[in-house]
């Protein structure tokens, strides 16, 4: 820590539970956090949307890419995860209907 840097005081430090500056999520870096990381299979992906439903920390992002599986169905978007803010909860790989998130070991 630089000399000029000071550390609150125990009375400056707003208490715990209270957002004093809404909309502040976003610099949260809650990827941090993971222990499994989720990975879309855009091939087993039906683009129900219902991670993105289900999601607690809203990291489904709806992006403008088209995508053909395998067996030659055309999607129009493709989803991407924002892993920052993915705390690796697994909510997403529970609820998806088709088991197209695998939930694998995260590695650092
Ligand atoms: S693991 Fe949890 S936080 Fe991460 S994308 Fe799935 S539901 Fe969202
Ligand atoms: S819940 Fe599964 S199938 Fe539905 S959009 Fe998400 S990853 Fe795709």
């Amino acid at each position: 820590m630089a000399a000029e840097e000071k550390l609150p005081a125990w009375n400056e430090i707003p208490p715990g539970g209270i957002i004093i500056e809404p909309g502040n999520a976003e610099e949260r870096y809650t990827g941090d956090w993971r222990v499994f990381r989720p990975v879309i299979n855009q091939d087993k992906c039906i683009r129900c949307l219902l991670c993105w439903v289900y999601c607690p920390d809203s990291v489904f992002h709806i992006v403008d890419e088209e995508y053909v599986t395998s067996k030659g169905r055309k999607y129009s978007f493709s989803l991407k995860i924002d892993y920052d803010h993915c705390k690796g909860c697994g909510i997403c790989v529970e609820e998806c209907p088709v088991n197209a998130i695998d939930f694998v070991e995260e590695v650092k």
